[in-house]
């Protein structure tokens, strides 16, 4: 029964990730780690079917529609498209399509890394712009997109037509933008794809227009009104249109041509002002692709290839130690700086000691380090043949801030300092808080919270909110004016209006990352509800295990005084009920099927009743929409068929929220 636990392991592990990549715009992962996760789970579940989690990544679309921005529900789900890695498993996708006895011609694009959007015009006027969200639901950007230059806002007919694309930010436009925000103190962007994310799904619009976004569109919503009969010719309608369409588009005869496309571009991609993560191969034909069909969450008549992720190989210099919120130590690894898709890296991740001697990685050594996705760098391997008399690794015995013994639990991968006033937790822990997934303190960076820190201003996460206490001494500090003072202290300010969720968050809380504490702030409502909560009030919440509810009761009796404080400072948020839903489901016909695991038949139906809705029992063209719980039978194949939207249980809780 091990893999079920390990299907369950990924599930969770996945979904935090997306979270973290889609909510947050802030992943902690490579892309290429998360793919790699992510073919582990497929290969299992392929495996063994039958323990295929509803709430499996395999079985949706990627993303959420939780931000504060207004809902819209698309009358064509937007899909995601499945990936592939290298060219073998690409000719597999080309020998299926061809043992359905189709030998089509393709049509290469390049994938953009940005962020997925649809555009609406009525009589060829803009007027509607949202992102993808799960697919089903996405997120109103209108006013957003308005700001959006290249965006065309009246077209040159007066057409009501939908398309989608890809929003992103160039290149010039995110190092300009990273050089102003590491000037001003603030973290900088990890990646064009993030900053594009972070600032498209902005509440304030003035903001979007300040970060220069660009857009490329590639899909007609319901061609044959337009008389569309091919992806080629989609294009060409779309450029005269007058939409920017990316130019780096050709249509191929067949898998060699594909193949010489891909290869051409993955040199030639590091010429482009803008970041492409692979190719998109579409079988152009349209009534092909009907034929071929769809999967829940993917056409089966497109692929992705993704790029391999650079690699180049560096000197390692040193191993250095920092000390994370929770105590954990985290080997780096200091690097004869170099280039690295378009980035000069000087420093890699090395997670912790088991995988530094997996890998027999030894200071002095040459090494392969690759960053993909473009987030943080990663020593893959060593060069062994570049090795002289490299002293093998040690891992250090004592914390390196604070000096106590370190200690490391079985089963757990890294070394922590049990030292609870260490320093090096002190200091970590402080700029968390201030973080862009906690308080996002504005002008509080990863810098100057450490400067603070080191000339003893803060101490700890309350300190924050007496600096104001300190205004002209601040403004005397290397790099801080009057001016930037004057915003730091109205961020401090504001930031005490944080809803429950971000502070908890901000708490760092072992085991208690930004999802878990949007749970419980849902959940509790407020500091009171939590600090009196027990173990038993938790563990019956789903995703909320043991070892979570023990650490959040603890931290919870542990830091009463913490709490109190903070609400003496006025950070003491109350999470309203909202019953003020939208009717958006208003006249249309949903049917459940298969079985429910977080509420019965009868309250679900009570849900969709709410909002407006039917709740129906067979799948007919007048149905709206399908939930699909566990062990659904053919009312769902008869959804597939007749192409109705299908959502998974926890997809329709997302809704109904
Ligand atoms: P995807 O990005 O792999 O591919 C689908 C998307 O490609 C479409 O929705 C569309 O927006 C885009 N696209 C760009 N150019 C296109 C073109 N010319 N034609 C058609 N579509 C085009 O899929 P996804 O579901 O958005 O994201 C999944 C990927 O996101 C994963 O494979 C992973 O790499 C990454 N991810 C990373 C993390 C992380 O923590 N690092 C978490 C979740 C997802």
């Amino acid at each position: 029964m091990k893999y079920k636990k390990r299907i369950k392991e990924l599930v969770e592990k996945l979904n935090q990730y997306s979270y973290e990549y889609y909510v947050e715009d802030n992943p902690t992962i490579s892309d290429f780690e998360y793919d790699q996760l992510f073919k582990e789970l497929e290969e299992l579940e392929k495996n063994y079917p039958n323990e295929i989690l509803s709430n499996s990544p395999t079985q949706k679309v990627g993303g959420f529609a939780i931000s504060k921005l207004e809902k819209v529900i698309f009358d064509k789900p937007m899909l995601s498209l499945d990936n592939v890695f290298n060219i073998e498993e690409l000719k597999e996708f080309d020998n299926r399509i061809k043992k359905e006895g189709f030998t089509p011609s393709y049509i290469c694009e390049l994938k953009i890394d940005g962020i997925s959007s649809s555009v609406k015009y009525n009589k060829g006027i803009f007027i509607l712009g949202a992102t993808r969200g799960n697919g089903v639901v996405g997120e109103n950007i209108t006013e957003n997109m308005k700001m959006i230059s290249s965006l065309p806002k009246e077209l040159n007919r007066s057409i009501n037509i939908e398309l989608r694309g890809e929003v992103y930010m160039r290149n010039d436009v995110f190092n300009k933008h990273n050089d102003e925000r590491i000037l001003n103190g603030e973290e900088p962007f990890k990646n064009p794809r993030n900053a594009a994310g972070g600032s498209l799904r902005q509440l304030d619009a003035a903001v979007t227009k300040k970060r220069n976004l660009d857009v490329f569109y590639y899909t007609v919503v319901d061609p044959e009104l337009f008389g569309i009969n091919s992806q080629f010719d989609s294009l060409h309608y779309l450029e005269s249109l007058g939409f920017p369409v990316n130019p780096n588009y050709k249509l191929c005869a067949d898998i060699d041509e594909v193949i010489e496309f891909i290869n051409y571009w993955d040199l030639k991609r590091k010429d482009l002002n803008y970041a492409t993560d692979g190719i998109v191969i579409k079988v152009n034909d349209f009534y092909l692709q009907e034929e071929i069909g769809y999967t829940i969450k993917s056409p089966k008549w497109a692929i992705a290839y993704k790029f391999p992720a650079e690699e180049v190989e560096t000197v390692l210099m040193d191993i250095v130690y920092n000390v994370g919120r929770t105590g954990t130590i985290n080997p780096r690894a200091v690097l004869k700086p170099i280039m690295i898709s378009g980035s000069l890296v000087s420093s890699a991740t090395l997670n912790n000691e088991e995988y530094i001697s997996a890998k027999d990685i030894r200071i002095g050594d040459f090494v392969i380090v690759r960053k993909a996705g473009e987030i943080i760098p990663e020593v893959v391997r060593v060069n062994l043949e570049k090795r002289n008399n490299q002293k093998s690794f040690k891992m250090i015995d004592f914390c390196p801030v604070c000096k106590t013994k370190l200690i490391k639990e079985e089963n757990v991968a890294s070394h922590y300092c049990p030292n609870l006033v260490c320093p090096g937790k002190e200091l970590s822990s402080l700029i968390y808080f201030a973080s862009k997934p906690a308080m996002d303190i504005e002008g509080l960076g990863e810098k100057l919270v450490e400067d603070l820190y080191n000339k003893k201003f803060i101490k700890k996460i309350t300190d924050i909110y007496l600096l104001k206490n300190h205004k002209n001494e601040l403004v005397e500090l290397e790099g801080m004016g009057e001016k930037s003072v004057i915003s730091l202290l109205e961020a401090i300010e504001e930031s005490k209006f944080q809803p429950l969720e971000r502070v908890i968050t901000g708490l760092g809380i072992r085991y208690v990352g930004s999802k878990v504490a949007k749970i419980i702030s849902n959940k509790f409502k407020s500091f009171d509800n939590l600090v009196n909560a027990t173990i038993d009030d938790f563990v019956v919440i789903k995703d909320i295990g043991d070892v979570t509810a023990k650490s959040i009761v603890e931290y919870f009796h542990d830091n009463l005084d913490l709490i109190k404080e903070l609400q003496l400072i006025g950070i003491n948020p109350i999470e309203e009920n909202k019953n003020t839903k939208e009717q958006i489901f208003l006249g249309k016909n949903i049917v459940l099927t298969g079985k429910l695991e977080t509420m019965t038949r009868d309250e679900a139906k009570k849900a969709i009743e709410n909002l407006g809705g039917n709740a129906t029992n067979s799948v007919s063209k007048n149905t709206y929409l399908v939930v699909v719980g566990s062990e659904a039978g053919n009312k769902k194949e008869k959804a597939i068929k007749l192409g109705i939207k299908i959502v998974s249980e926890e997809e329709f809780l997302e809704i109904i929220k």
